[in-house]
């Protein structure tokens, strides 16, 4: 099933509003569709934007008081310097290579196939929704959309590789950009204008001050302190213009405890509160993404790792620093824990690949959980 699954391209398109292959989720869901409708699911397409649909099977629990939630999503980055080909699934020493292997088409297929497994011979002992989502390597699309439905659960796992680590906190982010307005000029006579990014360097000191106040912040005890970094700048028309605009995107990420709305306000404030800057700066945020922290006691944390150690003997509860689509979960009222086979160091690599025994412990782990359910 995990072959299948990275044979058939399914590159996140961004804002990109023709899905042409290899890119959009599309073929993937359609074949998914089917691997489900065959184990005679419950299944239902959510358009989570258009031409995007996330896919929801619901298998009844021998107790159907209690939901579980069970996601993982379909599409991946892109395949830029791949090495190989990244669609062609090769099974090599024990590992499956491809675009996707580990992230995150391991985690539907051991999710699916722990599902079918126990569904071929009972039921599970809660209410299992499946969810096989869009859009999560850029914007979160299909889980948002899926909290805005109304989506309510008692727990959910969100498959991503972490190694069978059950993870209980991740950091969240926010991305802005900031834009320096300018008046274009010949430079030959730059007094004739105002230089946009001369502007920019002013704003750019301002954050670069408000990073090294961030990490000199009481940091969060498994995720450090939070941090700010700009990534890009551009602006400018040629070197005889005095530019008229510059634009730069920066990427602030966010702990657990902090809100998003609080984070964007205080970088406005770093840059607007600064006595140099006597000129406006515009702000567009691109991505407001929560933190998450579930509790050590939480049931769905003590579910799964129960479920861990009857099939592997141990459990361990981790944090990582990268966002997950759990967040949007947990920020809905689902208490919510990351797993999953293979590691996040080989993720969006250009030889992607996961170990094919992990793949079988996240399967046996999720069947596990399914048969036992969510404990007391
Ligand atoms: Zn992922």
């Amino acid at each position: 099933m995990l072959r299948d699954l990275i044979a058939i391209p399914s590159i996140n398109p961004r804002d990109e509003l023709s899905f042409a292959r290899p890119f959009g989720e599309t073929a993937v869901i359609d074949h998914l569709e089917d691997v489900l409708a065959r184990s005679r699911f419950d299944v239902e397409r959510q358009t989570a934007c258009p031409g995007r649909d996330n896919l929801l099977a619901r298998v009844d629990g021998v107790d159907p008081s209690r939901v579980l939630l069970l996601e993982s999503h379909v599409d991946t980055v892109g395949v830029e310097g791949y090495r190989g080909d990244p669609f062609d699934p090769v099974l090599r020493d024990g590992r499956v290579y491809g675009r996707g292997s580990c992230d995150d088409k391991a985690q539907v297929a051991a999710m699916v196939a722990a599902l079918a497994d126990v569904t071929s011979s009972g039921r599970p002992q809660h209410t299992v929704l499946l969810v096989l989502a869009v859009g999560e390597e850029y914007n979160f699309t299909g889980a948002r959309a899926l909290v805005e439905s109304g989506l309510g659960a008692d727990g959910a796992v969100v498959g991503e590789p972490t190694e069978l680590q059950v993870i209980t906190a991740h950091k969240g982010a926010v991305r802005m950009r900031c834009i320096t307005e300018g008046v274009a000029a010949h430079s030959s006579e730059p007094s004739a204008g105002v230089n946009a990014i001369y502007r920019m360097a002013r704003v750019l000191a301002a954050l670069e001050r408000h990073a090294g106040a961030l990490v000199g912040r009481q940091p969060h005890a498994r995720l450090g302190t939070p941090t700010l970094s700009v990534g890009t700048i551009a602006g400018g028309r040629d070197t005889n213009i005095v530019p008229d605009r510059c634009v730069i995107s920066l990427d602030r990420r966010v702990l657990p405890g902090e809100d998003s709305g609080t984070v964007i306000a205080e970088i406005q404030r770093a840059v607007l509160d600064d006595p140099g800057l006597d000129f406006p700066v515009e702000f567009v945020v691109d991505l407001a993404d929560h933190p998450m922290e579930t509790p050590e006691g939480a049931t769905i944390t003590r579910s799964l790792c129960a479920a861990c150690e009857a099939v592997r003997g141990h459990s361990q509860v981790s944090a990582v620093r990268y966002g997950t689509d759990a967040s949007k979960f947990a920020a809905a009222g689902i208490p919510s824990v990351v797993f999953g086979a293979g590691s996040i160091r080989q993720a969006h690599t250009v030889d992607e690949y996961v170990e094919v025994e992990q793949v079988w412990q996240a399967t046996a782990v999720l069947r596990r959980l399914l048969e036992q359910g969510l404990l007391g």
